[in-house]
């Protein structure tokens, strides 16, 4: 009817996935560098290449009000961008209905003792922590100057705060493909999920990644000489597959890019502190919102128009694979600037 103004078609890319999911990275920094993350000595972007908090958040009620119900800020460390909880209240004040139905976020959890308290205040309930061993000179050696105290002391400041907190850990060849079972047991005694990732070719890193790279399939046949698994449908609508440990009552997953595909159900795209807009975290193609967002003759409707034009362009899915004979990344930009 003429005049009424009707509500907007939700996100639906050429391939029928409906686009709900919008992962953010809010600043390239970081005060770690995990070896298969980042250089120890990464040039880091200037600031007028970083998008404001404030675009930040126009461009996320943009998608928001064309349906995108979960937002995940990452980075880098999203929780050393200067201000960053601003942006966190403002995101967590659009959770309710016809908005978000979940802010959360990725972290590496040094800066959590003093900031999880008003994550939850803010609308927080579950967040991810990065902790790929629990041995204090391995976390040094993988992060390349971490201490895991200020990160345990996070985790368990972000469990009092009443988060729920899911351990990301990297599965790395030779560095802490022993740990598995004591990060099980672990995760099972304080309550925690945990999530195995495979490693992902993503940015130049001065190491040799064929050396790096352990099958999640190994490490889970490992995983049930000691535990009870079960195969469950429990799913986040992310690539995780998941288990049940019978002995801890919690689960395990194991994020799989590079012997699975999990691009048939993937109902998510990534914002890079930039404003650069990738469609699939395995493909090049991308849409840049930064000089729209700068553009003051650019109003909410057409940056609506913007995001739908970058959905109609979402790849069917994508094609990592570590490149044995050249040994280099299949995807040239570091996990850091995408975020993971
Ligand atoms: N700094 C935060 C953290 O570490 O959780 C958020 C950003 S970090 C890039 C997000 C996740 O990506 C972390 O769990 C990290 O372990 C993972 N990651 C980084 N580089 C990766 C790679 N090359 N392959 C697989 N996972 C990677
Ligand atoms: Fe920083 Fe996270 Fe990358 Fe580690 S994985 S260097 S904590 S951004």
């Amino acid at each position: 009817m003429p005049g009424l103004p009707s509500a907007p078609a939700p996100l639906t890319d050429p391939f029928g996935r409906g686009i709900s999911y919008l992962r953010v990275s809010v600043t390239d920094r970081c005060d770690l560098r995990c070896v298969y993350c980042m250089a120890e000595d990464m040039t880091f972007l200037p600031k007028r290449e970083i998008l404001s908090l404030e675009e930040i958040d126009r461009l996320c009620g943009a998608f928001i009000a064309l349906g995108t119900d979960k937002i995940r800020l990452t980075g880098g460390e999203p929780l050393v961008r200067k201000g960053v909880m601003t942006l966190v209240r403002s995101l967590g004040a659009r959770i309710g209905a016809g908005g978000l139905r979940e802010l959360t976020l990725t972290t590496n959890g040094t800066q959590l003792a003093k900031m999880a308290d008003d994550l939850f205040a803010a609308g927080v309930r579950r967040i991810n922590v990065s902790l790929d061993t629990l041995d204090p000179g391995a976390f040094a050696a993988m992060t390349r100057w971490g201490k895991i105290d200020q990160v345990l002391d996070g985790i368990f400041a972000a469990k009092a705060a009443g988060l729920a907190i899911k351990i990301n850990a990297v599965a790395l060849k030779g560095v802490n493909e022993d740990e598995f079972d004591r990060m099980v047991a672990w995760c099972g005694e304080h309550g925690f999920d945990l999530c195995l990732i495979e490693t992902m070719p993503m940015g130049e890193i001065s190491q040799d990644r064929t050396d790096q790279y352990l099958p999640l399939s190994l490490v889970r046949s490992r995983l049930r000489r000691t535990w009870t698994l079960t195969d469950t449908d429990y799913a986040t609508g992310g690539p995780a597959r998941y288990v049940t440990v019978q002995e801890t009552g919690r689960r395990i997953g194991f994020i799989t890019p590079m012997t699975h595909n999990f691009c048939e159900s993937c109902n998510r795209v990534r914002l890079t502190c930039t404003g650069t807009l990738f469609m699939c975290l395995g493909q090049d193609d991308a849409a840049e919102f930064r000089e729209l967002l700068r553009d003051p003759s650019v109003d909410d409707a057409a940056l609506a128009q913007a995001i739908r034009d970058a959905i109609a362009r979402k790849p069917k899915g994508h094609d990592f694979v570590i490149d044995r004979r050249r040994k280099s990344p299949a995807v040239a930009r570091h996990m850091s600037m995408t975020g993971g």
